[in-house]
């Protein structure tokens, strides 16, 4: 065979080949709990680390943050036992969360436990926690947020059914959700505080082993659940430095969601 015979053969394979082997890498980084001013702007000293919005804008990464509804009210600046007033309302932080870009989803009005919530209140409570999280999440943003994801995950079956039908799509760790679209649990939260049970060597190495151990499944794209935490943010840095070396590309959950099945 010439040459010239090869080369159409050679182009030939690479199509049919291509579409596999260049699998895209996303990546949903989704932060819950907030909006915490305090996390987002840092805390104002003269040499305080960047805030979490400043991080992301750094690494031109558009996040998704899940919202208590409750702090989405007026005057609203967060809990007064375990947070710092910097002088911003939550109210005017997610404003700005949206102005930069990002996307704002429910986790709730209340942040209640929707499984012990439905045995001890009953479901109609359950339901209107979900919708009333939704109902202020649609006064900020115009449009009801379609994403819900249930504090700590805990959900029955039989209300995950009837949000389902109310058009909310859950967001979940359970076999529920296909692996792409499986909530990755960052475990962040045991590294605030005390940090008793954060993950070794760091949380950014221990996200991004947790990233090589999907990949190895044949997995290329992640939904990575964060908190609204000043341990947090000052890991991300790294974290979105060794994503996008690897190749990862970040958006919100509803355009990650429009392209991964
Ligand atoms: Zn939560």
């Amino acid at each position: 065979m010439t040459p010239r015979h090869i080369l159409p053969i050679a182009a030939l394979l690479a199509a049919l080949v291509l579409p596999c082997s260049a699998a895209e890498k996303l990546i949903a980084l989704t932060f819950d709990d907030g909006p915490r001013p305090y996390v987002l702007y840092g805390l104002k000293p003269p040499g305080s680390p960047p805030g979490l919005l400043e991080v992301l804008d750094r690494g031109g990464v558009k996040a998704t943050f899940f919202v208590m509804g409750w702090r989405l009210t007026p005057k609203t600046w967060g809990e007064t036992r375990h947070e710092t007033n910097i002088g911003i309302t939550c109210l005017e932080a997610a404003r700005d969360v949206l102005r930069r870009g990002h996307e704002i989803q429910n986790h709730t009005y209340s942040h209640a436990d929707l499984r012990v919530a439905e045995r001890k209140k009953g479901m109609a409570w359950v339901l209107a926690d979900v919708e009333r999280g939704a109902q202020v999440v649609q006064a900020l943003t115009g449009s009801k947020p379609q994403y819900l994801r249930p504090p700590d995950w805990d959900l029955t079956d039989d209300a995950r059914r009837q949000l389902e039908n109310r058009g909310f799509r859950i967001l979940t760790i359970s076999s529920q959700n296909p692996p792409a679209q499986r909530d990755v649990n960052s475990l962040d939260y045991l590294c605030a505080g005390k940090g008793t049970g954060c993950p070794k060597p760091s949380l950014a190495q221990s996200v991004l082993k947790g990233i090589e151990q999907r990949e190895k499944h044949g997995l290329t794209t992640h939904v990575l659940v964060f908190h609204e935490l000043t341990t947090t943010t000052a890991q991300l840095p790294e974290l979105i430095a060794a994503l996008k070396g690897k190749g990862y590309r970040f958006m919100t959950i509803s355009e990650y969601m429009k392209l991964v099945r």
